[in-house]
């Protein structure tokens, strides 16, 4: 079965005033769906590779044939970013995590002030086109990484919790040049509860690959987005 575009799980106009329609629109419509199209082209002709889901394509990175090694990466990886990212925000979102995951913010990094100022100061120094990730380590930590590209924390060896895309793609039409303008105005939309349910999810289980378990199970709007990221 070929890798779909999951759906929205609001309107394009959800998060205004903070993300914009037009932004929302291109950014789903256009972009995400561009990287799952070329990711069904990429394995066009391997059918063995069809039949995996988008994780574990990239969980498998190194046995993908070399002459499509690099699409896979960075469309598999594109696919799968952005389907957790559209999760991580929501209508009247923002303000502060709670319980658990709130202890664990003030435990790695002070306070969720200082966490905020860690991850914003990430995402505005991130080079060119990349991730900013929350993630969770092997020693049950919280940490703020970065990818290039579409790469993974997966690849850090980390389980990501929350991630921010500071692509130019996701803030250019509305804030141009002004990505620390984008990342103020992002804040107000994040998910907490998305956050949180992903650390417990973490914790519990076995990393990766039972976030997207849960969320199979949580999230039946993305459920063909997500059971193809999980190979379900
Ligand atoms: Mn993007």
């Amino acid at each position: 079965m070929p890798h779909k575009l999951p759906a929205l799980p609001y309107d394009y106009s959800a998060l205004e005033p903070h993300i914009d329609t037009r932004t929302m629109g291109v950014h789903h419509d256009k972009h995400h769906a561009a990287y799952v199209s070329n990711l069904n082209k990429a394995l066009e002709g391997y059918p063995d590779l069809q039949e995996q889901s988008a994780i574990q394509l990239l969980q498998g990175l190194d046995s993908v044939p070399e002459e499509i090694r690099g699409a896979v990466r960075n469309n598999g990886g594109g696919h799968v970013a952005h389907s957790m990212f559209w999760s991580c925000m929501k209508p009247k979102g923002g303000g502060e995590p709670k319980g658990s995951l709130a202890k664990a913010v003030d435990e790695s990094f002070g306070s969720f002030a200082g966490f905020k100022d860690t991850f914003t100061k990430a995402a505005a120094a991130l080079f060119g086109s990349g991730w900013t990730w929350l993630c969770l380590n092997a020693k049950g930590e919280l940490v703020v990484t970065t990818t290039p590209g579409h790469d993974h924390p997966m690849f850090q060896g980390l389980a990501p919790l929350l991630v921010l895309d500071v692509w130019e793609h996701a803030y250019y039409l509305k804030f141009e040049n002004r990505r620390p303008d984008y990342i103020t105005e992002w804040w107000n939309v994040v998910d907490w509860d998305f956050v949180s349910a992903n650390m417990t999810a973490v914790q519990v289980g076995a990393g990766l690959q039972h976030v997207a378990d849960w969320a199979t199970g949580t999230w039946g709007k993305l459920e063909d987005g997500w059971a193809k990221l999980v190979g379900g």
